[in-house]
């Protein structure tokens, strides 16, 4: 491999046709979901909000599980496998010994990784005869992405939005209806929940706590309607572990291997996805890594307490053992409204509570992590969405470190997403014109 090779990929035949559960591999066994010590069970409605095959994920022993053959294929209609770059012209500019590579999951037909899992669930969902998706969105990738997967599968989808996010993102709401989805700002009036907010305060700004409540209502009172949720849960995490799985092949292409392993993390999707068969090497073969979860001060939830919680407002899911800054904290707007969730998934609490995944905050104003992400789309040509800006700073602070200590690290950064429909964010942020 020529040392100024830029970029790698694999082909169709070496896409991973398995993803990689690491439940069995943990240092110890997972805390499962509980029930709230008052109250009506809501593990018993489990089965009622989430798809049969999902559910059965979420709690296998089984270290591989085949991605069924179809969906190999939607995944390489979607543009997989992505590409693992070299950073050839930022680490030039920036003057660093380190080496630094980055996943593309910018490469995304809606703008980011979300449709990893999306697509997966739009599947099962279909094969399950369900006839419409219901659920959330924050940032609006994740409701774009199922509004996506929905139209491939052929089913309806109603997408509730965080009112303070949905009022800003015109492009992104206009995208999700081409698709055919139903967007509504959340609190609404479509649900009994939302209606206790919505009656109070029209203008209500919202929170991805509370869009999840409607979501998850929407569908339980409808039979035919299923409700799919796009981050934190240990299915989602493994359906997003074919980034990590293409990645590691990549780097064998390379013939290179990561010090550190680098992402923004706001409920853990991505980060998951991309780290976990890397955790994979650190638990079983021995291997060193760094692992970083870059977040912002407006929701450091790995900063917060290891307990359980519930992952909504309105207290219906079940409680999970999690790091949360608590299911009704108040968090300040910020453009990489993504990041913004009170709770870490459990999987990367556990890790985090055992030493494994380090943290770190970037201040609310969002000014240095938006100055990294000029950096670089500069050098390397990408905008990243406003989330991943927070892996591009971080990977950048870290390559600056090995310039002061002469280090030669090798630093692997996923950038989750474009920030094609979010440039009003920059434009407030950086003051363009
Ligand atoms: C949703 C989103 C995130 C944050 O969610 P995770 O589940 O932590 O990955 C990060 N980046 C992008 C582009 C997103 O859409």
């Amino acid at each position: 491999m020529p040392i100024n090779q830029r970029q790698v990929n694999i082909d169709l035949k070496e896409m991973p046709t398995q993803w990689y559960n690491i439940l069995p591999d943990l240092p110890e066994p997972l805390p499962p979901p509980k029930d709230p010590e008052s109250g009506e069970s809501r593990l018993k409605n489990l089965p009622k909000i989430l798809l049969g095959e999902c559910l059965k994920q979420e709690f296998s022993q089984e270290r591989w599980i085949d991605i069924p053959e179809e969906l190999q294929h939607i995944y390489h209609q979607a543009g997989r496998p992505r590409s693992l770059f070299r950073a050839v012209n930022l680490e030039k500019r920036l003057d660093t010994p380190a080496r630094l590579y980055y996943k593309a999951e910018f490469y995304s037909p809606t703008g980011s990784h979300k449709v990893n899992t999306a697509l997966a669930q739009a599947f099962y969902a279909k094969k399950e005869g369900y006839e419409r998706l219901t659920t959330e969105t924050g940032a609006g990738q994740w409701g774009t992405a199922l509004a996506y997967g929905a139209a491939l599968a052929g089913l309806k989808c109603t997408v509730f939005w965080v009112r303070a996010v949905y009022s800003w993102k015109k492009d992104r709401r206009n995208l999700m209806e081409l698709f055919g989805a139903d967007v509504y700002a959340s609190p609404s009036d479509q649900t009994e929940f939302g209606k206790t907010l919505y009656g109070k305060d029209a203008n209500h700004p919202g929170s991805l706590g509370i869009a999840i409540s409607e979501g998850m209502e929407d569908a339980i009172k409808d039979p035919k309607a299923i409700y799919c949720l796009g981050s934190v849960l240990n299915h989602v995490l493994m359906h997003q572990t074919i980034i990590g799985l293409e990645t590691k092949k990549q780097f064998v292409k390379f013939e290179d291997y990561p010090d550190m392993v680098i992402s923004c993390l706001g409920g853990g999707s991505n980060f998951g996805g991309f780290a976990l068969p890397f955790v994979h090497d650190v638990l079983k073969e021995g291997k060193k890594i760094k692992f970083i979860a870059a977040q912002s001060k407006a929701s450091p939830n790995l900063q917060g307490e290891y307990r359980y919680d519930f992952a909504d407002y309105a207290e219906m899911t079940p409680m999970l053992k999690m790091y949360t800054l608590g299911h009704k904290i108040d968090m300040v707007p910020i453009k990489g409204d993504g990041l913004r969730y009170h709770g870490c998934s459990p999987i990367l609490s556990l890790l985090r509570d055992k030493g494994i995944i380090d943290t770190i905050a970037y201040p609310e104003d969002e000014k240095h992590v938006f100055e990294r992400a000029t950096q670089f789309i500069r050098a390397e040509g990408f905008l990243p969405a406003p989330e991943s800006a927070y892996s591009v700073a971080c990977a950048i602070d870290e390559a600056l470190k090995c310039k002061e200590s002469g280090e030669k690290k090798v630093i692997a950064f996923n950038v989750s997403g474009h920030g094609f429909l979010d440039i009003p964010g920059f434009r407030e942020v950086l003051n363009l014109k």
